[in-house]
Order: structure tokens, then C-alpha cells, then sequence
């Protein structure tokens, strides 16, 4: 038995995961949410629900750890930055920081000399005029997006006037990619400057949500390399301590652009729970808690399928599954449309 706790902020499905793969390393988990009905309170040893600048249930959560790592990009830096005083945060929070905000990572990648879609700032409606050059494209919000949210598509200049948003809460205008495809890398740097990296994970999206990933990916040689050394150097440059998830996109043309950077374990990686030896799970557990590094091994190939809504209800109420599938219930007390309710692997 490990005496180590972990302490880990946010009680959603990713929370629970992580706290699931540490009960398996004997690793404690203390999980700090601010939702009251957070699911992840099924899996860890301690819950504390508290709003996360509510100083005395911060002080309480970081009492009982050792370590401290977070599910979401979207906690406050000043929160993080406070623990980090008390208790090693990990990734740390000043790469939390610069990934939250969309254009600071954007800039970042490009400044590593990295492709990404072409964007810019939108900070007043006047600034909209001359923007031609973006469109088609998305207008995102700069902080707080997530599975689509806070996104707008625009195809022409009418459009962006006519759109009702209040700019000032920060807003970016990105050109529409042409899309062949999409996928992912996952990666977990230890400390010690060593890797696991997982092979390229090919991903669909409907609505801007991920609906299904598979390996292996359909892509080329050259894509499945490059895709590989961004996403280490992006790992190398940030001193990325954890798992961390870089999101492709390839244009009709086989050019790789990186979408974006999740500071995190992340819902591509599910299917590394069942058709690999270590998990992402376990490879962030092990990296932020100091724990031994083993070398990744491929067991099969898989295909994971999202259960949004309601689409979870069959599933619940007789599984039926087959020897090679395997059900996640992510027991969310109430379904939503497009909430991501549960996920099904299935090995090939
Ligand atoms: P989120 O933070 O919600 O995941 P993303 O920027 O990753 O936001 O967008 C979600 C999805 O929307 C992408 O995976 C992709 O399918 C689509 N999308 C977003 N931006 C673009 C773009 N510039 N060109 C083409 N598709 C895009
Ligand atoms: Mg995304």
C-alpha cells in the first residue's frame, strides 16, 4: 500500500477515471469539485464540494494531499497558483494559464514553429470589418469553451455584423479547415524528462463533439511522425509534468495543423483504458505522483463510441455486451442532450 493521496480538482467522468486508475495503484484520491452532484464522488476515497475561491475548503482539500492535478483547464490560475505554494500542482499551473486562453496557446504553438489555423483577436465589432481573409471560419470564444460551446460558424461578413455577441469578453475569428481528418496525441512526460507517447488516435465529431475515436488511424507516414514530434515538443517546451492531449487537424491536402493543446487527460484516450497496459489514467497518476515509468504496450486495437443523452438509456437498462466491448457509465445524475453520458469501447 502507497501512502500517497492525490488530491484532484474537478468531479466530472475525467475525475473519476483518474481516481479509478489510482485506486488501482493504491494512490488515495481527495476530489474537490464545485458541483455538489459531481459523479466522480463514486469513485474517490474523500469528496469536498466548495466553490473553488472559497479559501477554507481549499485549505481543507490541500491538508489531506500530496499531490495536486485537475480533471478541466477552466480553474482559475489564482486557485492553483495558491496551492502550488502548499502542495506540488501538477501540470503546473502556469501551463494551465497559458492553455485556457486560446489565442496565448495559439501564439505559443506558432512561436514553436508549429502549424496552426490561421486566427485572430476580436475584441470590439469594429474590428470585424477587413476579416474576409477568415471566412468561412469559427468565431470562438477565448476562454471557457468547451465541446463546441461558446463557438459561432460565420460564413460571410453579413453574418459576423448581424451576429448579437458581447465582444468584450474576448473572442477569436479562426478560418475554416477544410477537414480530411482529425486526430489526436496522447502523451505523459515524467519528470525526469522521459515519455509515453500512444500512437495517433483518429477522432470524428458531430455537432464539434466528439462522437468516435479509433486506432489504428487512417493516416500517412509522414502525419503519424509529425503528429508524434509536435506533440513532444509542445510536452518538451511547456516542462509538462502528466497527461497531455494535442488535438490534429488534416486538410484535403495532408497538411497537419494542431487544433489544439488540452492540458489534460482527455476523452480521445478512453479506449487506451482497455487496449493498451497503462491507461492515459494511469500514466498521469504515475507521472504527477513520482510512481514508476512503464514502457507502453499496445494489446489491441479499438473503436470508442461517446453515449450523448439519452443515448446511455439502452445501455442502463440491459447492456448486452459482447466479450470485446466495454460499457462506462459516467453515473450523471441527470441526462442532457449532448451531455456526455457514458462511453462504450470495443477492441478489434
Ligand atoms: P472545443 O474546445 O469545444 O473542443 P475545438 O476548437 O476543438 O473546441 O472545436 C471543436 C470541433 O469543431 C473541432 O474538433 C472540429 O471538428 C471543429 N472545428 C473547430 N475549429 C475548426 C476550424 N477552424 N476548422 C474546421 N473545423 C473546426
Ligand atoms: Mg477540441
Amino acid at each position: 500500500m502507497s501512502d500517497i493521496t492525490l488530491g484532484i480538482i474537478g468531479g466530472g467522468q475525467l475525475g473519476s477515471m483518474l481516481a479509478i486508475a489510482a485506486k488501482k495503484l493504491n494512490v488515495k484520491t481527495v476530489i474537490f469539485s464545485d458541483d455538489a452532484d459531481a459523479p466522480a464522488q463514486n469513485f474517490c476515497n474523500q469528496f469536498i464540494s466548495g466553490n473553488y475561491d472559497d479559501k477554507q475548503k481549499v485549505a481543507d482539500f490541500v491538508n489531506q494531499v500530496d499531490f495536486v492535478t485537475y480533471e478541466f483547464e477552466n480553474i482559475p490560475f489564482e486557485t492553483l497558483n495558491e496551492i502550488n505554494k502548499l502542495k506540488p500542482v501538477l501540470p503546473k499551473p502556469s501551463v494551465n494559464r497559458l492553455i485556457q486562453h486560446r489565442l496565448a496557446e495559439k501564439d505559443f504553438i506558432n512561436k514553436l514553429n508549429i502549424r496552426t489555423t490561421r486566427y485572430v483577436s476580436i475584441e470590439k465589432k469594429s474590428d470585424i470589418d477587413a476579416l474576409e481573409d477568415f471566412l468561412p471560419g469559427i468565431l470562438k470564444t477565448t476562454t471557457l469553451g468547451y465541446d463546441g460551446k461558446g463557438q459561432h460558424p460565420i460564413n460571410s461578413t453579413e453574418e459576423l455584423n448581424s451576429i448579437n455577441i458581447d465582444f468584450s469578453s474576448g473572442y477569436m475569428l479562426e478560418k475554416l479547415v477544410k477537414l480530411k481528418k482529425e486526430i489526436s496525441i496522447i502523451i505523459t512526460r515524467f519528470s525526469n524528462n522521459k515519455y509515453e507517447i500512444y500512437e495517433p488516435i483518429e477522432n470524428t465529431h458531430e455537432d464539434q463533439i466528439l462522437k468516435y475515436s479509433k486506432i489504428p488511424a487512417k493516416i500517412n507516414k509522414k502525419i503519424f511522425n509529425q503528429s508524434k514530434d509536435w506533440a513532444m515538443l509542445i510536452a518538451e517546451e511547456l516542462k509538462y509534468v502528466g497527461t497531455l492531449c494535442v488535438e490534429f487537424f488534416i486538410d484535403r491536402n495532408d497538411n497537419l495543423y494542431v487544433n489544439e493543446v488540452a492540458p489534460r487527460v482527455h476523452n480521445s484516450g478512453h479506449l487506451t483504458i482497455n487496449s493498451y497496459n497503462v491507461s492515459q489514467f494511469e500514466n498521469h497518476v504515475r507521472a504527477v505522483c513520482g510512481l514508476e515509468q512503464i514502457p507502453l504496450k499496445k494489446i489491441s486495437n479499438a473503436r470508442m463510441i461517446n453515449l450523448l443523452g439519452d443515448q446511455i438509456s439502452p445501455y442502463r437498462n440491459s447492456p448486452n455486451l459482447k466479450e470485446n466491448e466495454f460499457f462506462f457509465d459516467y453515473l450523471k445524475k441527470e441526462i442532457k442532450e449532448k451531455r456526455k453520458m457514458g462511453h462504450i469501447t470495443i477492441l478489434i
